[in-house]
């Protein structure tokens, strides 16, 4: 026997639980009004409810408990909520102790910033919308320096912004998140999805030697646990760390789970600015070094800590590629498109696979290295005029060919553009 319950002040009246029961036994009330004012909804017949646990999947606000058998099948406390990749990444930040939001708007990933608006005030934190991009990361460098998790979010041109400042972290050695959402480009460009900032996040975010750390994600779920990642990442290494979504991942929802953040023992921050009390030796946030000598130890000292991150901390997802001739490479929202071309691919009798990077930077060459012993080719597919493609070639050194699919300018590419791509591949058709 299934029991549902429902915390009726939770409740905004969207109807998305009613139109979800298979069964048809939920309704919004028409006489009743809950504390914010909306027709909550209630339940006609509990005798015929299975547990199916859709209703909870489906609703926002986690405001339904669905019991089987005595035991919690969905409940609001498990958060599965259906939520857009913006808001889902605002949210993981906040669970992960982030109470500080620094940023500008700019579309697509204006939700980030408006979900920290409200939800700053909630949890006691701070959200301030700067006067512009370059103020936003200053910023994020001074609350950095206290030791505090802190974050910011733009979209493409945004971030070209914020270049001088990122340079700035990275050469204090201060730990922050950075979201870019990506949109079309060079320039303004457009507010349609793209992967051009490839180069960008992974090397030439501005000048100076210096890495951060990339994280792309596929799915609104990844958007929420990489962002809670890379919290930990920003603090263990000390380094400024990136979701690179796009616009397509920002804008579309998904259910999600918003799991407890992970407990990991990281770093103290001895090196925070929080005032000596007059007990230790002041701490100085600086990235200005008149000595030669000392800034080349600076630098080789972060690029060994950079060796550790490639070691540990690189990500990747392999898809049947076990027996995969051509190995596909795709990242963020195209991997998605490309399993779909995989799964029409593998009907007509072309063994495919595919290699999703997670972490963009470091980039997963051996899981390159690896595959490249066995497949005859590889076709990167990006929403770019090519940029990934370079790493996948410096990873195989050559030894294999690696073709090229892409769209620009906010375009998508289609399964049926990437199947048409991989046949001709597989009649060895295509150029590199
Ligand atoms: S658990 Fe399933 S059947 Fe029961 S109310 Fe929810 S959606 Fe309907
Ligand atoms: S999905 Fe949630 S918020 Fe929407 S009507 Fe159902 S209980 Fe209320």
């Amino acid at each position: 026997m299934a029991k549902v319950t429902f915390n009726i002040d939770r409740c905004k009246g969207c109807n998305l639980c009613v139109e979800a029961c298979p069964k048809k036994i939920l309704a919004l009330s028409h006489d009743e009004l809950n504390a914010k004012g909306f027709h909550p909804v209630e339940i006609i017949d509990e005798s015929r409810c299975i547990g199916c646990g859709f209703c909870a999947t489906m609703c926002p606000e986690a405001a339904i408990t669905v019991e089987k058998e005595g035991r919690a099948e969905i409940s609001a406390a498990m958060e599965k909520v259906l939520m857009k990749g913006n808001e889902a990444m605002a949210e993981a930040a906040i669970i992960a102790g982030c109470r500080f939001f620094f940023g500008y708007p700019i579309t697509p990933q204006t939700e980030v910033a408006a979900y920290m608006a409200k939800r700053m005030l909630e949890v006691g934190g701070v959200n301030l919308q700067a006067e512009s991009e370059l103020a936003a990361i200053s910023m994020v460098m001074g609350a950095s320096s206290t030791g505090v998790r802190v974050m910011t979010s733009s979209s493409s041109p945004g971030i070209s912004l914020m270049g001088e400042g990122i340079s700035y972290l990275a050469g204090c050695d201060l730990p922050a998140l950075l979201i870019n959402v990506q949109r079309a480009g060079p320039g303004l460009g457009g507010i349609q999805p793209a992967q051009s900032d490839y180069f960008q996040a992974t090397r030439s975010m501005a000048h100076g030697d210096f890495h951060i750390i990339s994280l792309a994600p596929n799915s609104v779920q990844e958007m929420a646990d990489l962002t809670m990642k890379a919290f930990d990442l920003a603090d263990q290494y000390r380094m400024q760390v990136m979701i690179l979504a796009d616009a397509i991942l920002g804008q579309m929802m998904e259910p999600v789970i918003l799991r407890d953040a992970e407990k990991k023992k990281l770093p103290e921050k001895t090196w925070a600015v929080t005032g000596t009390g007059g007990r230790r030796k002041k701490n100085i946030i600086n990235s200005l070094y008149l000595s030669v000598e000392e800034l080349d130890k600076v630098n080789r000292e972060r690029f060994a800590r950079y060796k550790i991150v490639e070691e540990k901390e690189t990500l990747f997802e392999e898809y049947m590629t076990d027996d995969a001739e051509i190995v596909m490479a795709a990242y963020g929202a195209t991997s998605r498109i490309c399993k779909n071309a995989i799964a029409t691919a593998r009907t007509k009798g072309i063994k495919v696979g595919l290699i999703r990077p997670i972490t963009l930077w470091p980039f997963p060459k051996k899981a390159f290295q690896k595959v490249a012993q066995r497949a005859k080719a590889f076709l990167c597919v990006e929403m770019s005029m090519g940029q990934m493609i370079d790493d996948i070639r410096l990873a195989v050194g050559g030894s294999k060919r690696v073709a090229f699919c892409g769209r620009v300018g906010g375009m998508v590419p289609s399964p049926e553009e990437i199947l048409e791509k991989l046949e001709q591949l597989n009649g060895g058709g295509v150029n590199a």
